[in-house]
């Protein structure tokens, strides 16, 4: 397929399809043509070795805590190359445990960003900690190390870098800061399952990891699911305890510490260890559509997402483009079929639920114009190229004439 904006785009390929037609004469809001995520394409090849899967658990009545929980933590530890890997039911209780194990005490406070998924500071909350926020670089859209740098201070529990959108933020800087300053860092790993600098993945620059494989993540569970990587044995032992009601392994009615219940189902597990060996595969294809999407968007007035640095691969989660008039653009690609998102139009220090943080509006500006001009494309593993010229066509017409 020739990659190259159609030369008249008010003229072909979306345009005048029959099926636009009949849907514009009916009123109704249209069925999206191309979706901002295709769950089933990545799922149907793997229907088989999942119902196979479901039947021999079933059999066995092993819903937790056995050998297909083990052999995933044990493959996925590998794939990350990381020591130790704990699986636990979601991606918020794996920062939340993480903190925890790291051993961040109530009332500390752990220095996060604005623009992530509020997941991130509900967990640090959740773990009795005080999120406190840092504004993030323009370019790489992920914690400005500057700022960290001058925000760590005697509070400071821990720090919380998120890889927002698949690409990773700068960990070299964050984690020489974190080693000067004697503070743990996690990563928010959740959108970045296999991305990697230097050689090196996701994870394996902080002192813990949380991923979460909610289905719509680079790597997806059926439902809920989540694990933490660990450099250290006895932080990860620490949540094996607390993702099980605070008891030890060989001890199963002692309670040596308050724990909970979260730990991450068999069913779950075994279906993860068969996505698992497709995802350096999947992620492969997220690459190629992102390729595409910049030669297809190149001319057009937006700002890229930020390119691989050397020796650098991201995962694109999501392909996020910046554009002036958002939510005019994002109007007119839903009235085109187009099932583009945005993550996320409000940053957390201006959500009500986090108001009593005691920011304002103006206080972190690079995350304020972000919110305002982030544009999610549809980016999949399977998204065809005709599907994606579609999504520029209509991106060139939205860009020319919004609204
Ligand atoms: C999805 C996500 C989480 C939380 O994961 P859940 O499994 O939904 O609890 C945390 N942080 C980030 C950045 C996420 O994208």
């Amino acid at each position: 397929m020739n990659l190259r904006l159609n030369a008249e785009p008010r003229t072909r390929f979306v345009q005048d399809t029959p099926s636009r037609r009949r849907r514009s004469d009916a009123r109704t809001a249209p069925a999206l043509e191309v979706p901002l995520f295709d769950l089933a394409r990545g799922l149907a090849p793997l229907r088989a070795d999942a119902v196979a899967a479901f039947e021999r658990l079933w059999a066995a009545g092993q819903f937790t805590l056995g050998p297909d929980l083990e052999d995933f933590e044990r493959r996925f530890a590998e794939f990350c190359g990381a020591d130790h890997c704990v699986g636990v039911s979601d991606g918020t209780v794996a920062v939340q445990l993480g903190l925890l194990a790291l051993g961040v005490v109530p009332g500390a406070e752990v220095i996060t960003v604005p623009n992530t998924f509020v997941a991130t500071v509900e967990a640090i909350d959740a773990a009795g900690a005080k999120p406190a926020l840092v504004d993030v670089d323009p370019v790489s859209r992920c914690m400005d190390a500057g700022r960290l740098s001058a925000a760590v201070g005697p509070e400071t529990g821990a720090v919380v870098a998120v890889h927002l959108f698949g690409r990773l933020a700068p960990v070299a800087e964050i984690s020489a800061i974190c080693a000067r300053t004697g503070v743990p860092l996690l990563e928010d790993a959740a959108q970045a399952h296999g991305a990697q600098r230097g050689g090196r993945r996701a994870g394996t620059w902080g002192d813990a990891a949380a991923f979460s494989f909610y289905p719509t993540k680079n790597l997806g569970a059926a439902g809920d699911a989540g694990a933490i990587i660990f450099r250290d044995a006895d932080a990860a032992s620490a949540v094996r305890s607390l993702r099980h009601h605070g008891s030890l392994p060989d001890q199963p009615n002692r309670h040596v510490r308050r724990g909970t219940t979260a730990r991450l189902d068999n069913l779950q597990a075994a279906l993860l260890t068969l996505r698992l060996a497709r995802l350096d595969d999947e992620n492969e294809q997220r690459r190629r559509a992102a390729a595409v999407y910049r030669q297809l968007l190149a001319e057009l007035p937006l700002t890229l997402p930020p390119a691989d640095g050397p020796d650098e691969a991201q995962v694109y989660h999501l392909f996020v483009v910046e554009v002036a008039d958002r939510d005019g653009v994002l109007a007119s690609l839903r009235r085109a079929g187009i099932g583009a998102g945005i993550h996320y139009p409000t940053p957390i220090h201006l959500q009500p639920a986090w108001r009593h943080l005691g920011y304002a509006r103006g206080d972190f500006p690079v995350a304020e114009a972000l919110a305002d001009r982030c544009l999610s494309l549809p980016c999949f593993p399977g998204i065809t190229e005709e599907e994606q010229l579609r999504v520029a066509n209509a991106l060139a017409r939205a860009l020319a004439d919004p609204r």
